[in-house]
This record gives structure tokens, sequence and C-alpha cells, in this order.
């Protein structure tokens, strides 16, 4: 790569910031420029939901980069630049302020937002969505004069966010329209503990149940009204119903979108010269053999890092399983591991002497698919490395807290 080039980086979230890091590890010294729409720099978003949502992290402690960082790197920032057009053919952006600027290589790292709930009464002020530090603010801010909060949504963001109104001293009711919070992701095995870490902390569930209004007074929300016909009162109320990747810029410069914008296992897209990373992206996973779209923290970082080596002409490819984590009251929690199509056939407890401690592990035809591990420390890379590894697990010694996963490998 003529070190002269010009890379463009739509995004400035956790990928974002990640590729400009990374293209400046590896010696790029062309032009960076990184378009992002908020007037923020780089930040990480789990704190939103849980100890910046607490008050207990300063926003200097999110950022992903100090300010003076980018200027450091020389990285040009357009803060507030919002990115409104690409013409992959003339390789050239536009931004919303009218400029027009040409790049060799850009990536699109534009993230994702959540998803509206559109029911009467959805706009009334006291109701929140949760994705930019600025709702992270608001919504603090109305923990300390609200009384009751319903949330809508009982996924990650939705149980992070009881949780902190819990701490706040806030009631709190959480709707969930499946049979229970994450069943989806964690299945029928595990989906309780969380349910029961909720309840135990005073949280009300409510299952099998959709909001299909929101009632007020005077602009302001006063309660929810469910599909059976209850009103809860509310004097606040969050939706954390999932979220939907930006792919509107790829979609109309015609790049190629399915859940996502696809790109091989380079992050390449349908274009040569653009790639995308992070939430919006649905990458090729060779391990796995199909295309996978992750939200999740560490997936952006490891595809910032990734994007950034194939702009640069390197041959490079994350195949590790993902992974997330949680914190929700005195719960710490991560998650690793891919569960396919097929799905698991087994789940298997691995139990210690503390019981609030314990690893659970979902296989299929005798393979661990995931894992996670619950107030435990330090075992995350060796469940990676036995989901890697593809062996047949023996059940007993797997659920065997005396016998070391390492030795298992
Ligand atoms: C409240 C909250 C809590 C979370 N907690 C966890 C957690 O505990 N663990 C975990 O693993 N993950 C968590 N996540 C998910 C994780 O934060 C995301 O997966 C990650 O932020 C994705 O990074 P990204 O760079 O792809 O996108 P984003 O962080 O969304 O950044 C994209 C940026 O691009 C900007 N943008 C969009 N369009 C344009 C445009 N046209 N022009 C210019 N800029 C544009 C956006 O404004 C945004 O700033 C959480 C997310 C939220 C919201």
């Amino acid at each position: 790569m003529n070190n002269k080039s010009s890379f463009i980086i739509v995004g400035g979230g956790m990928a974002g910031a990640i590729a400009a890091q990374t293209l400046r590890e590896e010696g790029f010294d062309g032009n960076i420029t990184l378009f992002g729409q908020e007037p923020n720099v780089p930040y990480e978003r789990p704190p939103l939901s849980k100890d910046y949502l607490q008050g207990n992290a300063e926003r200097d402690s999110i950022l992903v980069h100090p300010e003076s960082w980018y200027a450091e790197h020389a990285v040009e920032l357009s803060l507030g630049g919002t990115v409104t057009s690409l013409d992959p053919a003339a390789r050239s952006m536009t931004s919303a302020t009218g400029t027009r600027q040409r790049y060799d290589k850009l990536l699109l790292a534009t993230g994702s937002q959540p998803r509206r709930l559109s029911v009467p009464g959805a706009d009334l002020g006291g109701v929140y969505y949760l994705r930019n530090v600025e709702d992270s603010d608001r919504i603090r801010i109305e923990f300390s004069r609200a009384k009751r909060v319903v949330i809508i949504g009982g996924g990650w963001i939705g149980l992070e966010t009881a949780a902190a109104a819990r701490a706040a001293g806030l009631d709190v009711t959480i709707l969930e329209g499946g049979e229970m919070p994450l069943q989806h992701v964690l299945g029928p095995e595990v989906a309780p503990l969380f349910a029961e870490l909720h309840r135990g902390h005073g949280v009300e569930l409510r299952y099998r149940t959709t909001a299909v209004e929101m009632t007020g007074s005077r602009g302001a929300a006063t309660g929810v009204m469910l599909n059976d016909g209850t009103r809860i009162d509310a004097d606040m109320i969050i939706v954390g119903i999932g979220a939907i990747p930006r792919t509107e810029l790829a979609a109309a410069a015609g790049l190629k979108i399915d859940n996502g914008i696809v790109v091989d296992e380079h992050l390449r897209t349908s274009d040569p010269d653009i790639f995308a990373a992070g939430d919006i992206a649905s990458a090729y996973n060779p391990r796995l053999g199909r295309h996978i779209r992750v939200e999740h923290w560490a997936n952006a970082r490891r595809q910032g890092a990734v994007a950034a080596k194939a702009m640069l002409g390197q041959d490079v490819v994350d195949v590790r399983p993902s992974y997330f984590f949680t914190d929700q009251y005195d719960l710490s929690m991560e998650y690793t591991g891919d569960i396919g199509p097929a799905g698991y056939d087994r789940v298997i407890f691995r139990r210690y002497a503390d019981s609030g401690q314990v690893i659970v592990f979902w296989l299929y035809e005798q393979r661990i698919q995931a894992g996670m591990n619950i107030n435990i420390w330090d075992v995350a890379e060796d469940i990676e490395r036995l989901i890697q590894s593809a062996r047949p697990i023996n059940a007993d010694e797997l659920a065997d807290p005396a016998i070391p996963l390492a030795s298992l490998l």
C-alpha cells in the first residue's frame, strides 16, 4: 500500500477507533479521516448500562482512546460528521456538510441503532432508549427522580438496566414477550438463572406479554397498557427490544446486504475497496462455514483490527469464537462461543463449592459450542480453546470442577 494513500473510516465507535489504531500500529502513514456522527470521541458502550449508568465510572474512563490520541497519531476526526452517501465508482464519499472526499480504502463501521417501539404513546416524554452516552446520562438523571420504571424487553440491555434501576432504588417491572428473559439466547435450561437473579433482587418479571400502548398525561408517560388489558403504572419507561444494523449507506451505494453488510473473511464488502466491521458486518467465518453478524464489544474490537490489516493488503482472518460479558448485581459472566443453526443437544453444568460459581457448556454431538463462566475468572481462554479444538468431550470430566479445563484439550 502506497503510504500517501487516503483511508476513510465511517463510524466513530469501537470498530472505527480500533481500526484507526491498528492502521497506525501497522505502520500506515497515509491519511486517515474518521467520520463520527456523534459529537463525542469514540467510546465504549458496555458501561452505559452498567458502571456508567450507576454513576460509578467517569466519562473519560469509557473512551477508547484519550481525546489527545487522535492528533498525536495524525487521525483526523470529523465529529458530528455524518456521512450521507458513497460513490464507489468514483471512490468518494459525501458528508452532511457537503464535504466530498476521495478515498483509496474505506471502512464502514456505522454500528446499530435501537429498534423502536411503534405503539400509541411511544413518543411521550419519559420513554427512553439506550444506545449513546447521552441516553445513559438522561436515564441516570431520571433514575434520581422516578419511583417506578417499566422496562420493555428482557434482553441483556434490559436486564442490566433493571439492575442499575434497582441499585438506584426504583421499583422495576420487566416485560418480556417470550417465555422468559434471554430464553432465545441461553435456552430453557439456563435462562431461569437470570430470571431468579432479578426476582431475588425484587424485580417483577412478566412473561409472554406485549405492550400495546403507553399511557400519558400532559405529554409525559404514566404507564404501559398490556395486551391482556392490564395497566402498569410507571413514571419512566425504558425500551430495550434489540438493535438494527445501520446499513442504509451501504445499501444506497449498492453493496450487498443480507442481515447486515455481507463481507468475506477479510471483511471486504462486495466492493473491493470498501470494508465493514462491527455490529453492521455479516462476516464469513471459515471455521463455522457460514456468515455471522455479532453485536458485541469484542467482535467490534477484533473486526476493527482485522479490517484495518485487510485494508493494508494483509491476509488475516479471525476465526475465534464470539465473546461477550455482562455484569448484573453481584453476578459477572463471560460467554464464549456461537450456537449454530443446528442448536445444541446437551447442557452441562460444572458446579463449584461456592453456589454462585458455575460454568455452563452447550454441546452438540459431544463438541462444545459455547461456554458461560459465572463469577469464575481466567477460564474463558480455555473454553475458547476447547471450542476451537472441536474434539469430542467426556461429559463427566467436563462437569467435574476438580479437573482443570486445560487438561481436557
Ligand atoms: C447500552 C449498551 C450496552 C452494551 N453492553 C455490552 C456488553 O456488556 N458486552 C458486549 O459484548 N457488548 C455490549 N454492547 C454492544 C457493543 O457496545 C457493540 O457491539 C459495539 O458498540 C459495536 O461497535 P461498533 O463500532 O460496531 O458500533 P457503534 O459502537 O454503534 O459505533 C458506530 C458509530 O457510527 C456512527 N455512525 C453511524 N452512521 C454514521 C454515518 N452515516 N456517518 C458517521 N457516523 C455514523 C454512530 O453514531 C456510532 O457512533 C452494548 C451496547 C449498548 C448500546
